[in-house]
């Protein structure tokens, strides 16, 4: 079922606190939603509707996505919608979607109903049922109530033959913009049919509107795990998972050689499937020289929230006969919720030997493990 597409993402986002169609979600940007939904669901041409001066956003939002054009948009909503119908290159007869950058969670199942009702009707519409009673009220004080019959929540997409909707707009006053565009199709005699939409398309308006859509996020958990090892040599503190310690010898490395770190930041990154600290940080370039191994972890954090994920909690174990870890094992604990902003107890040092057994008994180097937990949109 080939159809056309709009996607209007030219709102400034005035009660969402900004722009909202640029915002990360679970790891992409609101707009990236809704586009690849339409593009997977077979639309033969997409067109956004941005801002003017917003394309080069546009790309950075779809990149690696095939089949999109961007469109400079106008002041009003509809005069936006009219400039995505003027640039779509399809026939009369083709069918249109017209969608809300605002509404991610577009299924496919939703895409079908809207076609499948044009097969029979002018243009569709997804609609819900009102759940709550509705009252009247102003200032702070309840009015009349106010019937639910009849009554129904309008979604997006919107469905139409291209040639009907450019023709309904022609044909709308400039005066009253339009709420949307079934309202312009019907003021233009189409009959435009109700079917059933989704709940989780919710708009996003408010900002508090982006919390509750993270929580829908499905998400997945992941666990990776970590290891490391250093040589003792000549020095006078060592620096174990974020902590500097008074010691009679240093562990050796290019970095600061914080086997502790190592492992949870190598942790991290393999509950990503991301790779290793050597593939992020190569020990051949000499900018990590004697670098704090603290910037590890934060890059591994920092890509870790790029993807919309997050830390549950993580697991270290240093393993050596010297220094006693114990006494310092509160500062590792208390360093590392900092590094991480996990809370205390989401973070565990422990410590053992291995009872003067290989190389760590022996006292020719140090040895730590790590486990991280994640839990990333799915
Ligand atoms: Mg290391």
């Amino acid at each position: 079922m080939s159809f056309s597409a709009i996607i209007v993402a030219a709102g400034t986002g005035s009660r969402a606190g900004g722009p909202k169609q640029w915002r990360p979600l679970g790891g992409r940007p609101v707009l990236r939603w809704s586009a690849e939904a339409l593009l997977s669901a077979g639309a033969s041409e997409l067109v956004v509707v941005v801002a003017p001066g917003s394309e080069s956003l546009a790309e950075e939002a779809l990149a690696g996505l095939a089949g999109w054009s961007a469109v400079a948009g106008a002041a009003t909503r509809a005069a936006s919608v009219q400039a995505g119908l003027a640039a779509l290159g399809a026939g009369a007869e083709a069918r249109v979607l017209i969608h809300d950058a605002a509404r991610p969670f577009l299924e496919a199942a939703t895409i079908e109903r809207v076609l499948a009702a044009l097969e029979t009707h002018e243009a569709a519409l997804p609609v819900l049922p009102v759940a709550d009673s509705l009252r009247r009220g102003a200032d702070g004080v309840m009015g009349e109530p106010v019937s639910r019959d009849g009554l129904w929540l309008a979604q997006t997409p919107q469905g139409f033959r291209l040639g009907a909707i450019r023709a309904a707009y022609a044909a709308w006053p400039d005066e009253s913009p339009p709420t949307d565009d079934v309202e312009v199709a019907r003021a233009a005699g189409r009959t435009v049919a109700m079917v059933p939409g989704d709940p989780r398309l919710m708009k996003l308006t408010w900002p508090e509107d982006f919390a509750m859509a993270e929580a829908l996020l499905p998400r997945r958990t992941r666990v990776g795990q970590g290891f490391d090892a250093h040589r003792w040599g000549p020095g006078s503190s060592v620096w174990l998972c974020g902590v500097e310690i008074a010691h009679d010898q240093t562990l050796i490395g290019h970095s600061d050689a914080d086997a502790g770190l190592h492992a949870l930041t190598d942790a991290i990154l393999g509950a990503m499937g991301d790779g290793d600290i050597g593939d992020h940080f190569p020990p051949s370039d000499p900018q990590w020289k004697g670098a704090s191994s603290d910037r590890f972890l934060s890059h591994a954090v920092e890509r870790l929230r790029a993807r919309g994920g997050r830390l549950v909690n993580v697991d270290v174990t240093l393993i050596c006969e010297r220094p006693k870890v114990k006494p310092h094992r509160q500062a590792m604990r208390e360093r590392l919720a900092a590094l991480l902003s996990l809370p205390l107890d989401a973070v565990s040092v422990k410590a053992t030997t291995t009872e003067a057994m290989g190389f760590t008994g022996r006292g020719e180097g140090l040895a730590a493990q790590a486990i991280a937990t994640v839990d990333l949109p799915a």
